[in-house]
């Protein structure tokens, strides 16, 4: 469906275009989401409005922000010959991938049913490259007929698999190899991939062995170098060892089998600590950021570090951005069911729960939570004023007394409901007053949100839409019961055994 279809005009909106719209793409803000008149929008869109309408717990993403840090980073790239390959795995609606399909995005995948989401949502196969440390040969047949632009191979047992379906199936298999550079990207040890003791990758010393062998198979055509060292990594240092001690591989390759690319993976972090505040250009600006300059790595900052090393190489560069591009980019919008006192404790139970957004539970990351309707939680700090007439704000150390009502910040656990001690958004969370009723936004949940939720405790999958501009659009519909247990074999159909 065309995007300008999708969408219809929320009501009662301010008809202020989105600033990616007025701005240069180096000048433009962080994100799109910001009070207007005391109300959490999106955009032009009242986020309230959208919850009521379409219910909570609901993912609500802004693609004026998903695109304009692609066009950020596209910018920031313009001196080399490159192309940025959206890790599908961060947020894979096919309206996403078609926002980004559109603006001239290739995509990094990491499955057969990922390839077939890419090209459902009009994604070009030549510019997608399959990675992934156990494709099957499904997969493998699946990316091949649709003739993607490079495998990226994580083992010599998974080129030897590569070639022998390509030689059955006389097609040429285009592959790099994933190098390991082992190296520390000082983030979660989840989420760190190019270390030694990680499963990926094929480590760099045994690398040009393995090209050897893929050079003198029959139906192999070597295309590339990949790496990719981790997730939410927040200093440019390590992006630039690993880039360091691929390069000289990658310009032996060149000289002697003529590759035509090297992909320096994703991984680039966001800022989850003061994720609203950090919408503002000014916040990036402004010298007094303190703790939370720790996880703020700019476009600009990473760019600066890799671009002097990839230049001279006269190479195409293949980027795989995913938590960057979606992550900032939605909120999991929920309701307050039930404040609970105990005797040392508070909690707020929310409507959303680990199933939805599971980030928090398995890797204990920080989401920030702010009221929808601002004046419920007022003791935020304006920043200095916004040019896009947007009002950015902070919490403020100095405030502990709300507005209106002056009551006292207080620590609050926000939870959910599944059966799980694991199943919390925040603990111990210094928050003005939480009531029940109250409509929370928790923020940067566009990557790894939706895409990792799940159905425990027979919970039905929250809705997702799409906002732009002044209009909004669901993009999936919420799970009911009945989906629940579609796909499960009658429980009245008897159980044969053996004859
Ligand atoms: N490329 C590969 C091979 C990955 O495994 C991942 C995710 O872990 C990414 C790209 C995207 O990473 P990120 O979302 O941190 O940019």
């Amino acid at each position: 469906m065309a995007q300008k279809k999708m969408f219809r005009r929320a009501a009662e909106t301010d008809t202020r275009d989105a600033c990616a719209t007025r701005r240069s793409p180096l000048d433009s803000c962080v994100h799109f989401f910001h009070y207007r008149n005391g109300k959490l929008h999106c955009e032009d869109v009242d986020l309230a409005r959208v919850a009521q309408e379409f219910g909570t717990p609901l993912y609500v993403y802004s693609a004026s922000t998903i695109l304009d840090h692609y066009r950020r980073l596209d910018a920031a790239l313009a001196p080399l010959d490159h192309l940025i390959c959206y890790a599908a795995k961060a947020n894979s609606n096919r309206a996403i991938l078609k926002l980004l399909a559109d603006a001239g995005a290739g995509f990094d995948i990491v499955s057969g049913g990922e390839l077939f989401r890419v090209l459902k949502a009009g994604g070009d196969p030549a510019k997608c490259t399959f990675a992934g440390v156990g494709k099957s040969p499904e997969e493998m047949e699946y990316a091949l007929d649709q003739r993607v632009y490079s495998f990226n191979v994580e083992s010599e047992a998974e080129l030897g698999y590569i070639g022998k379906i390509a030689t059955a199936k006389k097609l040429r298999a285009p592959i790099a190899l994933r190098v390991n550079p082992d190296v520390d990207p000082h983030t979660h040890e989840y989420t760190s991939t190019g270390l030694q003791e990680n499963k990926f990758g094929i480590a760099l010393e045994h690398a040009a062995a393995i090209y050897e062998r893929a050079a003198n198979m029959p139906n192999i055509d070597i295309v590339g170098v990949q790496m990719h060292i981790g997730s939410q990594i927040t200093e440019a240092k390590p992006f630039a060892d690993a880039i360091k001690k691929v390069v000289p591989l990658v310009r032996e390759l060149k000289l002697k089998v003529g590759i035509k690319f090297f992909s320096i993976g994703g991984g680039l972090g966001i800022v989850y600590e003061s994720s609203f505040a950090s919408g503002a250009k000014e916040w990036w600006d402004s010298s007094t950021i303190t703790s939370a300059s720790k996880s703020a790595l700019s476009i600009q900052q990473y760019v600066d570090a890799i671009l002097p090393l990839l230049r001279d190489l006269k190479l195409r560069v293949l980027l795989e951005p995913g938590r960057l591009l979606v992550g900032n980019a939605g909120v999991l919008l929920t309701g307050v069911r039930y404040i609970k006192q105990t005797g040392q404790k508070k909690f707020a139970i929310v409507d959303a729960g680990m199933n939805d957004l599971i980030r928090p539970a398995l890797y204990h990351s920080y989401h920030e939570i702010i009221p929808v309707e601002e004046g419920r939680v007022v003791a935020l700090r304006r920043l200095p004023p916004c040019r896009t007439a947007r009002r950015p704000y902070q919490l403020s150390k100095s405030t502990r007394k709300s507005k209106n009502t002056n009551k006292t910040m207080e620590k609050i656990d926000i939870v959910g409901p599944v059966c799980e001690s694991g199943d919390f958004f925040a603990i111990d969370r210094e928050m003005p007053e939480v009531r029940e009723g109250d409509l929370l936004a928790i923020m940067s949940a566009g990557a790894y949100g939706f895409v990792m939720a799940s159905n425990y405790n027979s919970r039905p999958l929250p809705a997702e839409v799409l906002v732009s501009g002044d209009k909004f659009s669901l993009i999936r519909e919420r799970q009911t019961y009945q989906d629940l247990v579609r796909g499960e074999v009658s429980v009245d159909r008897p159980l044969r055994g053996r004859c």
